[in-house]
């Protein structure tokens, strides 16, 4: 008889198994879900195998897409074969992977996993590192070794006497920061009006000269927080000019590199990030380009002192191991999953080689949708992408078509090619006009969902402009 395990998988095979045929956007109208899933807490139990199908039956239709190969929307990955099922041995194994003791094996294969990612990122061998749920939580990790850093120097103990009092710090970052970054920041006493956002270039890059008045206008020691990889264009800080500068200055530099730092792995783009090993810490996200399942994301520190002072939360009934990782001195949870297990299967599985083709990859593929849909009629590429990361503006054909017309336009064109279940888009404000985003991050894409997710782009925009025109 098929246990719940059983169920789980085979519910999960369906699931990967209609990737190409299901449509993309989910189909299941809230209340239809809300019918189907809020069914009243049980008085009794219901066997485990029947609660594994009941719940794969009540989300039919609710699920979006996102792990499939036409899902372009935001920047988030899918889950190669080896990570996917390396995440249900992680749940079956079930280690506490805070400390050593509660999980020696799934200790080791972090510690693995974080110095083959700086191996592969090229960061420098002796940063030390954390395995987070995301990059807004290596922001976190990040910001703290800075906050421990820059007090230290300024001989003030924050852990212990905290920032009530303490001399002041300040962020500076472009305004092109990822929303991400502030939030980080709150929740660690900085407060949104530390951080000054000075205005980017053209190219969405933080000007050099801007920065550096900036640093000379005020004493205060300050974190510099770099883009590599801007949300909407894909666009890099210049690593080599500004960290040098900010390095002068006595400043930390902090990377956001959620999708960006993975250009380090190319040879074709890492000269997109050279110079990025000289900052302070990075952030990135293991749940984008490196397709492996929710949730994960990792932060590294160079001065892993710096780090651990920030972090280090050893008790006197925890046993400090000898040897081996206490994950507690890194992160910022007590308990937790033993995360870098699906880490270290997909770097297993790509290989170095497999994860610069993956780059390589979808570097092309995002070029080839943003071209593709730039050249139809009706439709303009608002940049010829230089990583993943793309955007397209659909327009009115009314005569006399205002920008207000075009937005609509696009945020229509957006609508039905999601609603047509080909491909699934979000579209954002762009230097003030509606655009729709480009990005691709998912080891599926193939030539032949490029070529299927312009159809439907050339589909979409046809009925939309004749709707318009009628
Ligand atoms: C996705 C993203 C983040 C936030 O990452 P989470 O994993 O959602 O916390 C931060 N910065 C950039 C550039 C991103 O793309």
């Amino acid at each position: 008889m098929p246990d719940a395990l059983d169920r789980a998988v085979a519910h999960a095979r369906a699931w990967i198994a209609g990737h190409d045929t299901r449509s993309v956007a989910p189909t299941a109208s809230y209340a239809e879900l809300k019918r189907r899933i809020d069914v009243g807490l049980n008085d009794e139990g219901v066997a485990p195998e029947q609660v594994i199908d009941d719940l794969a039956a009540a989300v039919e239709g609710g699920l979006l897409g996102s792990p499939s190969a036409r899902f372009f929307a935001w920047v988030i990955g899918g889950s190669v074969d080896s990570a996917l099922a390396a995440d249900v041995l992680t749940t079956a194994w079930d280690q506490n992977q805070g400390i050593y003791v509660c999980g020696p094996a799934a200790s080791v294969v972090e510690e693995t996993a974080g110095a083959w990612l700086k191996d592969l990122f090229d960061l420098p061998r002796e940063a030390s590192f954390a395995f987070v749920t995301g990059c807004q939580m290596a922001h976190g990790v990040g910001l703290a070794a800075a906050r421990h850093g820059l007090l230290t120097r300024a001989g003030w103990d924050v852990e212990t006497h905290g920032l009530f009092g303490a001399p002041r710090l300040r962020i500076l970052t472009s305004d092109r920061a990822h929303g991400t970054l502030d939030r980080a920041a709150r929740l660690l006493g900085f407060g949104t009006a530390a951080i000054q956002k000075l205005p980017s270039d053209a190219d969405n890059r933080l000007p050099a000269a801007a920065l550096e008045r900036a640093l000379k206008a005020d004493d205060a020691p300050a974190v510099v927080a770099l883009n590599a990889g801007d949300l909407i264009t894909g666009a890099f800080d210049d690593f080599e000019t500004q960290i040098p500068i900010a390095h002068a200055h006595g400043a930390w530099v902090h990377v956001d590199g959620a999708f960006g730092l993975f250009a380090r792995a190319s040879a074709a783009k890492r000269p997109l990030a050279a110079g990025i090993d000289n900052a302070d810490s990075w952030a990135t996200d293991m749940h984008k380009w490196m397709n492996v399942p929710y949730d994960s994301g990792v932060a590294f520190v160079k001065d892993a002192a710096a780090h651990r002072g920030a972090m280090s939360a050893t008790a006197a009934y925890l046993s400090v191991a000898e040897e081996g990782r206490d994950a507690l001195d890194w992160n910022p949870e007590h308990s937790r999953r033993a995360r870098a297990i699906t880490v270290y299967a997909a770097l297993r599985e790509l290989g170095r080689d497999g994860v610069e083709d993956l780059v390589d990859r979808s570097c092309r593929f995002c070029r080839d949708i943003v071209r593709g849909i730039g050249a139809l009629d009706g439709a303009e590429a608002l940049n010829d992408p230089q990583l993943n990361m793309g955007i397209v503006r659909f327009l009115s054909p009314k005569p006399g078509a205002t920008d207000a017309d075009h937005d609509a336009v696009t945020d229509r064109v957006a609508a039905a090619i999601n609603a047509s279940g080909e491909a699934y888009f979000f579209n954002t404000t762009w230097n003030g006009r509606r655009a729709m985003r480009v990005a691709v991050v998912n080891w599926r894409t193939t030539e032949d969902d490029v070529t299927r997710t312009v159809a439907a782009a050339k589909k979409a925009l046809a009925e939309v402009r004749e709707g318009v025109a009628a």
